[in-house]
């Protein structure tokens, strides 16, 4: 019988390039993206129960603390698929923004799964638990992996890839929340004037060479956001300006992140832009597979 807590490191990720192929007659969005993990992490507890039900707290008082958070979700499909007849207190020390394009909420969902996969003892192996992950959020199974990796179909298909050149993150966010639906919503699919260059991306973190990384940075969602939230716009061009040597704006925003490889620099444009907003982050990209459990 295991009654000890687990604590599971769920960490942010980045878009390095988001590309829309094609609207699929499911009404989801055909993908390609190249995404990986970021030192900017939430931190899920997992407390066993002596009566069975799911009870969740999160540190942000407005997330949902219902089936209608992703962590929440995913201990209720593993209890209702597998049987389990425990219960678990779920805790979330929330420190990624919220509805940021920072896929916090399928990090939490994917901590959740491989927490309580060893909580309960279910003996899941990580296929098994991404195909559970899939059904919560598409990004859900790129979260259970962590690292780097080609996502397509609507992002649930993986690729692994290799740690790109290690690098600082800078990231910020304005005080606005973005619905991923609206974003998309408003994406004409046949009107998108440039796709990123998702091979030149993965030359590029296969060669570890960071400028090419920076040069191949690309989303088409931007545009749309940036219409949406023109202060999205105003950050790309100070983090330009502060020297940053890659920006983008991960995910359907609205946070934007610069890449520079200099501490030094990341210390100027955390500074420079804390002037400007107030959410702001300094991190790395996370090499390998660093989202295990930590207790
Ligand atoms: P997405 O691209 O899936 O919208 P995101 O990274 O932009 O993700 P999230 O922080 O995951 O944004 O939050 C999106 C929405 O999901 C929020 O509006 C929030 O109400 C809901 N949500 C559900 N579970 C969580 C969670 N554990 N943490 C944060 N938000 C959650």
């Amino acid at each position: 019988m295991n009654n000890l807590r687990v604590s599971v490191k769920a960490p942010a990720k980045i878009n390095l390039t988001l590309d829309v192929l094609y609207k699929r007659p499911d009404g989801y969005h055909e993908v390609e993206m190249v995404m990986t993990t970021v030192d900017l992490a939430d931190r899920v507890d997992l407390i066993p129960l002596d009566h069975d039900e799911i009870r969740l707290d999160c540190s942000a008082s407005f997330v949902p603390d219902d089936i209608r958070n992703h962590a929440f979700k995913a201990a209720y499909l593993l209890k209702e698929r597998y049987r389990v007849k425990k219960g678990v207190r779920i805790y979330i020390d929330k420190k990624i923004p919220v509805a940021a394009g920072l896929a916090g909420g399928s990090s939490d969902a994917a901590a959740a799964l491989r927490g309580l996969n060893r909580l309960w003892n279910l003996g899941l192996s990580m296929e098994e638990l991404a195909q559970i992950g899939a059904e919560i959020g598409s990004d859900v199974p790129f979260c259970l992996y962590g690292g780097t990796a080609l996502a397509k179909g609507r992002g649930e298909k993986l690729i692994p890839l290799s740690s790109p050149a290690p690098c600082w993150v800078v990231l910020a966010k304005p005080p606005v929340g973005v619905s991923t639906a609206d974003v998309y919503g408003g994406l004409r699919v046949n009107e998108i004037k440039a796709h990123p260059a998702t091979d030149n991306m993965i030359r590029a973190i296969e060669e570890q060479n960071f400028s090419m990384m920076c040069q191949s940075l690309g989303n088409v969602l931007e545009e749309v956001t940036m219409k949406l939230y023109p202060q999205v716009r105003q950050i790309k061009e100070l983090m330009l300006a502060t020297g940053a040597e890659g920006v983008l704006m991960s995910g359907s925003g609205p946070t934007v992140y610069a890449l520079v490889q200099k501490e030094m620099k990341a210390q100027r444009l955390y500074n420079a832009l804390r002037g400007f907003v107030k959410d702001v982050y300094a991190a790395r990209i996370l090499g390998g597979n660093e989202t295990d459990v930590l207790d």
